[in-house]
């Protein structure tokens, strides 16, 4: 992507978008496509996903097979080109010396962020999710309703794709007609997960994910989605046509050459350049938002990474998309006389009720799966069928020792060995040489997971501060966190292993292995930290994503999530940043911002 430099920076913006990854990426969209003039400044490199997706590559082409090594936490051809768990030159500490109370950052540096490699799992948040303050006394209620985000997450299937069935299941919204793609199939062993899950009441219905099932059907999506905007249909429309649909044959996890699965790289950013109205600077890490003396922001200062000098960019608005503990981070290290404890924290809440989702799972071996014939079941990436939370009744009649619930996602099929795979079935069997193979033959495609990714309760002991003692190599403050999960969030774990065995076990199969509780930051799912609100006092941001203390600040990243349901952020934060883009669109359009 033809990229600007620091001689291209305009002298004012529109809007100044910080982040370039699911929030950023929509953002940068939604106002490109209505004429805005934005900068996305992007602390990570360019990243061409056309050029550098590895594919087609075999594990035995890479070094050490592929394996994960420290710079390259999930496989050598992992699509997160620079990040992980820890950046060189780039700390962040946590409170605790205790295992449980450490908070896990990862982060994704290119352009994009964390959306090219991403699970791709699309669930929208339901009813309940929205108002779960008013339902069992717990955390906070969004002060918006299902019913205020329903179009836009209308607006972002119809953009990204994302296929899905629709169930009429409790607090598990439909779509309506033309949203959605049709499902793949259920490969064998889903099918029979979903057969023996029944018994025990879990329904295992499609699952949601952002993977084209087939063309995007470019001429009436884009219609609908940019109504009396003929240059922004074309745009879209032409961004649409150049997605070729699934092969059914590559991990996700890489990336996707073909933009058959959704990336900002490859979905949000094509377009927003094509309308001329984006201009994009790679290697720029924002390190705080400069205020006017009228109370307004007035731009950003950020470091250059190419030559270490500190710059600076103008603009009407800024938006923050830095991804939740980046953006708290920003905030935090823009002090001033106006806000000496951070900006836009006259609540005194920025950086507090940090969330991430609850992870545990139990592995098994399904004797009914061993010795299949050879065949592919590659498929679209991702497991093809979840089961949502089943146990709101229960739950109702105080059935149940925790509040909220957990989605069961589902690791199972034959697809290509990844590296470890061998080693794990020789530990398993223990066999050596000729029954070895005949083992392997036996053996793969016999195992299956079933992972808990349960909602997470806000509380005051999960937040992120600026640690005093720690810079990183730009100078600028780093990040400490505090971590703690509650009783609701432990209990949940626990519910899912006795109702995993129970598939397991109904399934004729045996538990091999489980996983307890994972630590905080583990899912990669953070948000909170600038919750949204009705109450100034008590909240960072409004139902806009705009900070109440500054106009013409937003924030359109998780950070404003109030609550965590157990449906996974990212469909959410799209359709969020789409919305606070119009109300940003229109408000210059009335001369308010
Ligand atoms: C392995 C994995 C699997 C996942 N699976 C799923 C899934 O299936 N479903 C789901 O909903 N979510 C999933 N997620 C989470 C999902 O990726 C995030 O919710 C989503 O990317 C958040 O979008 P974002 O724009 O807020 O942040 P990001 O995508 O992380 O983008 C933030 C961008 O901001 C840039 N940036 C940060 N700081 C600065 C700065 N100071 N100056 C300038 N730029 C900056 C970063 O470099 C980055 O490019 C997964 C994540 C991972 C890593
Ligand atoms: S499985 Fe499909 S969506 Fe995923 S990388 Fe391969 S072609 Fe792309």
């Amino acid at each position: 992507m033809p990229l600007i430099d620091t001689a291209g920076l305009q002298k004012e913006y529109d809007v100044i978008v910080v982040g370039s990854g699911a929030a950023g990426g929509q953002t940068a969209y939604t106002l490109t496509l209505d004429g805005a003039k934005v900068l996305m400044l992007e602390a990570g490199r360019n990243y061409v996903p056309e050029l550098e997706t590895a594919m087609f590559q075999t594990p035995d082409q890479a070094p050490l097979r592929g394996a994960s090594t420290l710079d390259k936490e999930f496989g050598f051809y992992d699509a997160t080109v620079d990040g992980g768990w820890q950046i060189p030159g780039e700390p962040y500490s946590s409170a605790s010396e205790e295992k449980e109370r450490k908070f896990w950052w990862w982060r994704a540096r290119m352009l994009g962020g964390r959306t090219n490699h991403w699970g791709r799992i699309s669930l929208r948040n339901g009813p309940y999710d929205f108002k779960p303050h008013s339902r069992d006394g717990l955390g906070f209620d969004w002060p918006i309703s299902y019913e205020d985000v329903a179009p836009y997450y209308d607006k972002v299937e119809m953009l990204i794709g994302v296929h899905g069935d629709n169930n009429g299941l409790e607090n598990t919204p439909d779509s309506p007609d033309g949203c959605l793609l049709p499902s793949p199939k259920p490969r064998a062993s889903e099918l029979l997960i979903q057969k023996h899950a029944k018994k025990t009441g879990v329904p295992v219905i499609a699952i949601h994910r952002a993977v084209l099932t087939k063309p995007l059907d470019y001429k009436r999506n884009a219609a609908l989605l940019h109504p009396g905007n003929p240059r922004a249909q074309q745009l879209a429309a032409d961004g649409m046509r150049s997605r070729a649909p699934c092969f059914w044959a590559t991990p996700c996890g890489r990336g996707c050459s073909i933009k058959a699965n959704y990336q900002s790289t490859t979905v949000h950013l094509p377009p927003a350049m094509a309308s001329g109205n984006l201009d994009i600077l790679a290697n720029a890490m924002v390190r705080e938002v400069e205020m006017g003396k009228n109370g307004r922001a007035t731009g950003v200062v950020f470091i250059d990474k190419t030559t270490g000098k500190e710059l600076r960019a103008k603009a009407r608005i800024i938006v923050l998309a830095a991804s939740a503990c980046e953006t708290v981070r920003i905030l935090l290290n823009s002090k001033s006389a106006q806000f000496p404890q951070g900006l836009a924290n006259s609540s005194g809440n920025v950086g507090k009720y940090l969330m991430d989702t609850v992870g545990a799972s139990v592995s098994g071996q399904i004797p009914a799966l061993e010795n299949m014939p050879a065949h592919n079941e590659d498929g679209a990436g991702g497991e093809h069928v979840y089961a949502p939370w089943w146990l709101y009744k229960e739950q109702k009649a105080g059935k149940l020792d925790f509040a909220r619930g957990y989605h069961i996602e589902i690791g199972a099929g034959r697809d290509m060995p990844s590296f470890g795979a061998a080693a794990g079935l020789a530990n398993f069997t223990g066999g050596y040489g000729k029954k070895l193979k005949e083992d392997m033959r036996r053996y793969y495609g016999s195992f299956i997971s079933l992972v808990c990714r349960g909602e997470m309760i806000p509380n005051e002991d999960s937040y992120c501060e600026i640690d005093p003692q720690s810079k990183d190599k730009y100078g600028i403050p780093a990040l400490r966190f505090h971590w703690k999960w509650s009783k609701h969030e432990e209990r949940q774990a626990v519910h899912s292993h006795k109702a995993f065995t129970e598939v397991i076990e109904n399934m004729g199969g045996r538990v091999t292995s489980k996983q307890d509780l994972l630590p905080g930051g583990f899912i990669i799912h953070e948000v909170g930290g600038a919750i949204m609100g009705a109450d100034p006092k008590k909240s960072v941001v409004n139902q806009w994503g705009q900070s109440w203390d500054v106009k013409n600040l937003f924030v359109t990243d998780g950070a404003p999530f109030p609550s965590n349901a157990d449906k996974n952020p990212t469909l959410t934060i799209m359709a969020l940043a789409w919305r606070s883009a119009d109300y940003m669109l229109a408000a210059m359009k009335r001369r308010e911002l």
